[in-house]
């Protein structure tokens, strides 16, 4: 199956009860061969009404933030962990998580990015398997099984609390400096070697989520 194959499979999916309130499913968006990809929690109003994720004044907030380190939406792949929109915009549930989950990280097997960033504690807690707040985390390496993690704030958080908007940005400088040195790396590394950016912090594998209901704005 490809990711377009995916999505379709996706288009009418009933598996959960998030089916029942939401417009459509907001399955990605991007360049499906993309190197990057960007993990949020699940689709609000917006996303639930255009069926596109990141739309919204926090989407705004990531396209800003996209161009100030010279990457276009385009180029890089956007999605959820939760593929329809929780109602009231509340968290999604555990079992809405482990039902969902899996088709996120079939997207990542599909797109194969060298990086994910993680956006929030809810997406970063669900691919590092462990509930750890985001602002303990947020601008660290993780060198995962399958690609690189790199925690950072969610956008909404940032216009929410005003003070964490020089964090992010401080963050994304940062993802500009390991996107630079993972370039690097790969001119200096044989196309059939893997690619081995310098990690803060290394992990094995990708462990499952912890069933646990989690807080966007969590500390
Ligand atoms: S949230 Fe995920 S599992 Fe639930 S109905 Fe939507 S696509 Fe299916």
């Amino acid at each position: 199956m490809n990711l377009a194959e995916l999505g379709t499979f996706l288009h009418d999916c009933q598996q959960c009860r998030l089916a029942s309130g939401r417009t459509q499913v907001v399955f990605g968006t991007g360049n499906p061969q993309a190197r990057i990809m960007f993990v949020g929690e699940a689709p609000g109003y917006y996303e639930d009404q255009q069926g596109i994720p990141f739309v919204g004044a926090a989407g705004k907030l990531l396209t800003q933030l996209l161009e100030s380190v010279g990457l276009s939406r385009s180029e890089v792949y956007i999605a959820n962990v939760i593929k329809c929109r929780p109602p009231n915009n509340r968290d999604p549930l555990p079992d809405e998580v482990e039902t969902c989950k899996p088709y996120l990280l079939q997207q990542i097997q599909l797109i194969k990015p060298k990086l994910v960033c993680s956006l929030g504690n809810f997406a970063t807690q669900a691919l590092l398997g462990k509930k750890v707040g985001i602002t303990k985390v947020r601008g660290q390496v993780f060198q995962l099984s399958d690609f690189v993690l790199f925690p950072l704030l969610h956008p909404a958080a940032a216009l929410h609390q005003g003070n964490l908007q020089g964090p992010l940005r401080e963050d994304f400088q940062k993802l500009k400096q390991v996107l630079d040195e993972m370039a690097q790396a790969e001119t200096e590394t044989p196309a059939s070697s893997p690619v081995a950016p310098s990690p803060l912090h290394s992990q094995s594998s990708i462990p499952s989520p912890p069933p646990a209901q989690m807080d966007l704005f969590e500390s």
